[in-house]
């Protein structure tokens, strides 16, 4: 076999030569501002079908709708990637403002479209979902449909909207503010360092116990000192919310984010029942963990320590051929797919200065490829992420057959691709590992995560819908919010822990975000419906990869229960469906347990 040396740098001449000075990416914006304006005049003189014959005006619609999204999402990808690529891009900063306005014309545009759409006559609606055209985004359509009937009428819809420009999102906008000014002064090996929130939350993972607990001591005494601006931030932000929902006549906290996943109440009951039923395998995890660290019960600030010191090192080349080995016993086509996002410049990894941290992936729809950003400095967890995002573009690779409408998938779905993904290369590592060291570590990693979606995210949940409950009645004082955030911590770890953080409910961004409300449990169950997949996967071997390309490409036109019926046969409002996903994990977790009691 002869070896490839793949490029550490991607990419993105391909789509607008020249980076952010492109003059073909200039005229692609003149070009796409074109299509907006004209877009907008459409939809503004669109007048309500009154017959099956006008499906072809719903169809011509949705198609001018389609390119501009395409034309839109193609320079908005281009564009973030100039910025994480290099952080001090002035001219890209300004390309994504101008970015953000055509967003928002087109946002409007569209609206005024599924407004008109929802004055249908029932009957003439039927038909029309019923024509050749339309048939096949019935689902997103009705969907359309549904929501404008679940709101207030068009006007007072576009006042909330024009309001909470100040009134809603403002608060998050201060949230930010608020963070972002707040510094932290903690002595690290022997020096004295001015820190931002971020880094020294990155300190809960370092090796040293005493820099754990001071950076988490300093960070509880910083959310404290500002303890009354976070609770009005929250309290404002949440009244806000609360004052709409009521206008609607909605009386759960938990219809939108529910609509907005497609999901129903039942499943969700479901999946937290089952992972309330199955919290001792991993309360003994963290007793362990516990001794390892040399207290009895483990405190916060050690949740994230790390156990052995024992990593490997893995460099680029080795690990883009781990992950393709262990991906083509999965399947040839996500195999073949890897490969040439290897080959072809589709992944930035390179450990440089002036790049964003973390990772993500994107979609340049127009020319059907994605491009992965990353920093890939070695370790064994850089090979996970890769494998994550790469799952993360092979779910737009297997989409690729599908109309535009139908591949708006959701945030609870749209980490299944990713999630599987990363589980084969996880799993292939615990495997692979030479040491019993380096395979503590690793299965760490793996429980780590299981902890973060059963325990972390479960108490976010707890604390957000307890808190939404007091709201109704009136503001909730700072205090308030701690014990709620006490509470909810205790009993999503089980009494695992010995201190907590009181104040986690002011350090958490996800409970700022406007736009998506509920920022928790779509993760868990992204994770544990992926998991599902992945059990079946191995029960099936390559065979599965068409039916998993399948369930792909329709995570975006129905449920997730339908979702889950149509492709594993699997009933997912139960709580036995989530327990085998949980069951799985819990296997980790006993592993674990038999290498580190055989001591020596
Ligand atoms: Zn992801």
């Amino acid at each position: 076999m002869t070896k490839v040396n793949y490029s550490e740098v991607w990419d993105l001449d391909v789509f607008f030569e020249g980076g952010s000075n492109s003059e073909e990416l200039r005229l692609h914006l003149n070009n796409l501002k074109a299509k907006i304006a004209s877009l907008e005049n459409t939809t503004a003189q669109f007048e309500t079908p009154t017959s099956a014959n006008d499906d072809s005006k719903v169809f011509d619609i949705i198609e001018k709708t389609k390119d501009v999204a395409l034309n839109m999402s193609q320079a908005s990808a281009v564009i973030g990637c100039f910025l994480a690529a290099d952080t001090t891009e002035k001219k890209a900063l300004l390309l994504q403002g101008e970015v953000g306005i055509f967003s928002a014309s087109f946002s409007t545009a569209l609206l005024q479209f599924q407004q008109v759409l929802a004055k249908v006559d029932e009957d003439v609606w039927n038909s029309l979902m019923e024509s050749e055209k339309l048939k096949e985004f019935t689902f997103v359509l009705n969907e359309w449909r549904d929501e404008v009937g679940l709101k207030l009428s068009g006007k007072e819809e576009s006042l909330i909207t024009s309001l909470s420009v100040d009134g809603y999102h403002g608060w998050g906008q201060l949230y930010d503010l608020l963070v972002g000014n707040i510094k932290i002064e903690l002595e690290v090996d022997g020096e004295l360092k001015t820190l931002s929130v971020g880094q020294a939350n990155n300190l809960s993972s370092h090796s040293n116990g005493e820099v754990r607990k001071k950076s988490f001591e300093a960070l509880e005494k910083a959310w404290e000192e500002k303890e009354d601006f976070f609770a009005s931030a929250l309290n404002h932000l949440a009244g806000f919310r609360l004052a709409v929902y009521e206008k609607r006549g909605w009386e759960s906290v938990l219809k939108e984010p529910l609509l907005r996943n497609r999901m129903s109440e039942e499943t969700l009951d479901a999946m937290w029942g089952a992972i309330g039923a199955s919290k001792e395998p991993f309360v003994n995890y963290l007793n362990i963990k516990a001794k390892m660290l040399g207290t009895d019960k483990l405190n916060w600030y050690d949740i994230d320590a790390p156990v052995t010191s024992s990593t490997k090192e893995i460099n680029y080349q080795e690990g883009a051929e781990f992950i393709l080995e262990h991906f083509g016993k999965f399947g040839p086509e996500l195999e073949a797919f890897s490969r040439k996002a290897f080959e072809d410049g589709w992944i930035e990894a390179e450990d440089r200065p002036n790049k964003r941290p973390g990772g993500f992936c994107t979609g340049m729809p127009m020319s059907e490829q994605s491009r992965i950003f990353m920093t890939y400095s070695g370790s064994m967890s850089n090979v996970a992420t890769l494998a994550h995002e790469l799952g993360h573009a092979f779910h737009s690779y297997a989409m690729r057959p599908v109309h535009w409408m139908n591949r708006q998938y959701a945030m609870g779905v749209a980490e299944t691709a990713s999630t599987f993904a990363e589980m084969i290369v996880a799993d292939a590592a615990v495997k692979a590992a030479e040491t019993k060291e380096e395979k503590i570590a690793l299965l760490e990693d793996k429980i780590q995560r299981s902890v973060a979606f059963f325990m972390n995210i479960h108490s976010r949940f707890l604390f957000e819908t307890r808190f939404y409950e007091e709201r109704k009645k009136g503001i909730v004082p700072a205090s308030r919010l701690n014990e709620l955030m006490v509470e909810a911590q205790q009993e999503a770890y089980g009494g695992a822990l010995d201190t907590t953080h009181p104040h986690f409910w002011a350090s958490k961004l996800h409970f700022y975000i406007t736009r998506v409300p509920f920022y928790n449990f779509p993760y868990t169950f992204g994770y544990l419906f992926s998991l599902s997949i992945y059990a079946k996967a191995l029960e099936e071997g390559t065979d599965f990869e068409q039916k998993y390309m399948a369930l792909l490409r329709d995570t975006a036109s129905m449920s997730v229960e339908d979702l889950a019926m149509k492709h594993l046969g699997e009933d997912i409002t139960k709580q036995d469906f989530w327990a085998k996903g949980v069951a799985l994990c819990v296997k980790d977790v006993d592993e674990f347990m038999e290498l580190t009691s055989k001591e020596g």
